[in-house]
């Protein structure tokens, strides 16, 4: 029973075409998983500007293709079942990347993994990231795990219950692209999740649509009455910046700070000290 619409049948050279490059992809990617790579987006602090976590972003280093985005292979990998085992992949590199990782400030550094819908309902999942954080002696508090409700979850109850377990551990859940999936507001009455990121499409216009700030400053009130705080995803501008300021939003992440980076360029620049508003 799974939520996604199967390939269109229909005999047009393209479809066709389409499907056999999706087949040869998901089938070279089975076959070298150790072909994914990370990529680390830093997140700050609005108030105070320092650099609070990151935001683990797979990419696939093709040997022929170049590097392939996760929009690209991510769907693929849910539709051929092969979801799974790519998560599990990710969790275990990232944990072992950021480990001894801290903020410009010493801190503990947060990182959020993005984990499918299909993961999160898969009964085994709690444990494998039980299991992931005992291998690497990982803080539970700074893991974070952001799910996005593109997919409908008809058991969500079911799937709350399960993740009891890490979240009294200190786990943190993140409901990812906010405001632009299947039952928002279910979400976030039920999934005990303590961020909400809200979806680039609705910051991007921040600057001259009205709508958009009226959307963002209610889930801000939302976030603030519930006791949560909401993250604002693909800042770009400095009137981006000034507008979620005035809202007091409390978290923003995007290319106006910094993009997403490997792990080596990643330690560099939390070595320079990074910050929102750097020391004149
Ligand atoms: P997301 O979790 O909403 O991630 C944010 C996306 O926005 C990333 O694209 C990031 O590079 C991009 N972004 C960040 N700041 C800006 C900005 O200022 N402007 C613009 N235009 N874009 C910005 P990316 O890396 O291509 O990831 C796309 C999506 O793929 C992610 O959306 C997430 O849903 C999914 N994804 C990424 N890594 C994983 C993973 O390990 N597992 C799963 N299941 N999904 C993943
Ligand atoms: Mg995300
Ligand atoms: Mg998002
Ligand atoms: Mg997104």
């Amino acid at each position: 029973d799974i939520d996604v619409c199967g390939p269109l049948h229909v005999f047009s050279p393209g479809a066709h075409m389409q499907h056999l490059n999706d087949y040869r992809l998901t089938s070279d990617l089975r076959e070298h998983l150790e072909e994914l790579d990370l990529a680390f987006q830093p997140q700050f602090d609005l108030a105070s500007g320092e650099a609070v976590g990151v935001e683990v972003l797979v990419r696939w280093d093709h040997p022929e293709l170049g590097t392939i985005g996760p929009g690209r292979f991510i769907p693929l990998a849910e539709q051929y079942g092969l979801i799974g085992t790519v998560g599990a992949r990710v969790m275990d590199t990232a944990l072992s990347a950021t480990r001894d990782l801290v903020t410009p400030n010493g801190k503990p550094l947060s990182v959020a993994i993005n984990v499918s819908a299909q993961e999160f309902r898969d009964p085994g999942f709690p444990e494998r990231v039980s299991e992931a954080l005992a291998r690497h002696d990982f803080a539970p508090e700074r893991l974070e795990l952001e799910i996005t409700e593109s997919s409908r979850v008809p058991d969500l109850d079911r799937v709350v219950e399960r993740l009891t377990g890490l979240i009294e551990r200190g786990v943190r859940l993140a409901i990812d692209d906010f405001g632009t999936g299947f039952a928002s507001l279910l979400y976030v009455r039920d999934l005990r999740a303590c961020r909400l990121k809200v979806d680039q499409r609705f910051v991007g216009s921040l600057d001259h649509d009205a709508r958009d700030r009226a959307i963002v400053s209610h889930a801000i009130s939302l976030a603030d009455s519930l006791g949560m705080e909401v993250l604002a995803e693909g800042v770009e501008t400095a009137e981006q910046e000034r507008l979620l300021v005035e809202m007091d939003c409390h978290l923003v992440q995007g290319f106006r700070y910094a993009r997403p980076k490997r792990l080596p360029e990643l330690v560099g620049w939390l070595k320079r000290k990074p910050s929102i508003h750097p020391c004149p």
